[in-house]
């Protein structure tokens, strides 16, 4: 009989089909949650006030008409709602999430002390500069961390995600090209298969034609094929280093070099700096311009695409063209220069409202500081080794798509489920009935049904075995024909499968009270 994460014994699988039908529609403390528009009724409130009497307005006219159409709650419903919201999502707080490309490790609650001391949390970007000069200065000193590890001379703090941090680094290659006179003919960006797919998206949304670079037998940048795809019309290339594949891109250097005689810049994705901080300095490997995702490296939390930060490190040939606003300081202490004028003269323009993520740049330096020059390398060294051990010990039933050992993430193919009637994405169900989020599916491309697993450093051995004992277990049972409970999966999650494609095809975005009514009446 198979255990969950929990070492509880699972049902057996031909039990597993049978369910059990409450009135309620809850399970056991699963509480089915209606939208907080469905729940409300008109006229709940949290509070009880006097009807206002004798009230003149003074809007000229301009009042609405009639009552926002809010949910009316009492406190304890509105709390409960979201508190129930909360408990379905995952989070790294509950167990490992293996999202490889994704760097979910272990968020220090000490950033969260930090991030919180008044002197950081209550202070107001419009706040004169003279009042805030701590912040200012940690703001400095992050950046003078981020260029350290990069041997990078300049870095552009403002961008809010990785997604960001990229857009900010083709803008500054733009401006460097149009400085330069040869935007209107440098026009084409080589970027792998094997890229995540805001590298094309970015590159594209800059104006430049993305041409797709194949990768090798190996899962590396084909350098060759790289060589004769370079020219006059080459902007540059966008190259994630360690790669998707979670491989180390041997022939960085050389790239470099080739593109920079072209004429063209180096973008390169540091979504993978984990694998290698401490270790590898990008700016020796001749890199123009990196993002450096703060809430996957520097342990700041991920969040429903926010709130992230991604600053951009820049080379000396791109760092004149950074975005406004940056710190600078002298005698008279830290300011923000804040227009494309005097020292941000050659400045691409502004990115955000303001400077940045605060919060985040709290937590990443507390992040840098509580581990120092050796406990940064050593978390990309664990980081890697627990990589290694996943993908050795799965290897004995998995299909490793690469030969050989792997940076940060181990990556597999579908090859091991070859004729067993079960699907990459069945498996990935089944994991969560084990108790288990997925590992990121069907990424990298160039891997046939990818299975890409980012234990990260903060996993211990006991956590690690247990899920890689899940995982070989349910491997076993696929390839032993039992495919009903890899279809019926996830069998024990509130909500089974569901309709992706209608998902996909009929996305509905907005609730509108007359879809509770014809959902009631379906
Ligand atoms: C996460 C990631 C990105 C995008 O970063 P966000 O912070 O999510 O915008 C880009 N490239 C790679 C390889 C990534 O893993």
């Amino acid at each position: 009989m198979a255990m969950n994460s929990q070492g509880r014994q699972t049902r057996a699988a031909n039990e597993m089909n049978a369910e059990v039908s409450t009135h309620t529609g809850n399970k056991a403390l699963q509480i089915e949650e209606p939208l907080i528009f469905e729940r409300g009724a008109e006229g709940g409130s949290g509070v009880d006030l006097p009807e206002p009497e004798g009230i003149m307005p003074r809007l000229g006219g301009q009042q609405a008409e009639s009552a926002p159409e809010l949910p009316g709650l009492s406190e304890p419903e509105a709390m409960r709602h979201y508190v129930r919201l909360s408990q379905k999502n995952y989070a790294i707080d509950m167990g490992i999430f293996p999202l490889g490309s994704c760097t979910m490790k272990h968020n220090p609650r000490l950033n969260e002390k930090t991030a919180r001391m008044p002197g950081f949390s209550d202070i107001h970007p419009l706040q004169p500069e003279s009042t805030v000069q701590g912040a200012l200065e940690l703001m400095d000193r992050l950046a003078g961390w981020l260029k350290e590890l990069t041997a990078m001379p300049a870095v552009a703090m403002s961008p809010k995600a990785g997604a960001h941090g990229e857009l900010c680094g083709m803008m500054a290659i733009k401006a460097a090209l149009v400085a330069r006179g040869e935007a209107g003919t440098r026009t084409r960006v080589l970027v792998p298969e094997s890229a995540h797919g805001t590298n094309p998206a970015t590159a594209a949304q800059c104006g430049f034609k993305v041409d797709k670079l194949p990768a090798a037998d190996d899962g590396r940048v084909d350098l060759q094929a790289f060589k004769s795809k370079l020219g006059p019309d080459v902007a540059g290339i966008m190259v994630t280093n360690p790669n998707t594949c979670g491989l180390f891109e041997r022939d960085i250097r050389e790239m470099a070099d080739a593109v920079h005689e072209a004429g063209g810049y180096f973008y390169c994705d540091g979504a993978n700096f984990n694998a290698i901080m401490g270790k590898t300095r990008p700016g020796e490997l001749g890199i123009d311009a990196m993002h450096i995702n703060l809430h996957k490296t520097f342990s700041t939390p991920h969040g429903g695409g926010g709130p992230g930060s991604g600053p951009t490190v820049l080379s000396e040939a791109l760092a004149p063209f950074a975005p406004v606003p940056f710190v600078v300081s002298d005698e008279d202490g830290f300011r923000l220069v804040e227009t494309a004028a005097g020292e941000g003269e050659q400045a691409f323009g502004r990115m955000v409202a303001f400077h940045g993520q605060m919060g985040m740049f709290v937590r990443a330096l507390t992040y840098m500081l509580s581990h120092g020059k050796d406990g940064l390398r050593q978390a990309a060294e664990d980081a890697v080794l627990n990589a290694n051990y996943v993908q050795k010990r799965l290897s004995a039933e998995m299909t490793p798509a690469f030969p050989g050992t792997c940076m940060h993430e181990a990556l597999f193919s579908d090859a091991f489920l070859k004729d067993t009637g079960v699907g990459t994405i069945d498996f990935a169900k089944a994991m969560i009935d084990e108790g288990f989020h997925p590992m990121t599916m069907y990424f990298p491309l160039v891997v046939s049904g990818a299975m890409l697993i980012e234990p990260t450093e903060t996993e211990s051995k006991f956590g690690l075995d247990q899920f890689c004992d899940s995982l070989l277990a349910l491997a076993k049972e696929a390839k032993s024909g039992n495919t009903e409970r890899f279809e019926a999966a996830p069998v024990y999650a509130p909500k089974r499968r569901l309709d992706e494609t209608q998902a996909a095809r009929k996305p509905v975005l907005r609730w509108q009270p007359e879809m509770a009514e014809a959902m009631a009446a379906e």
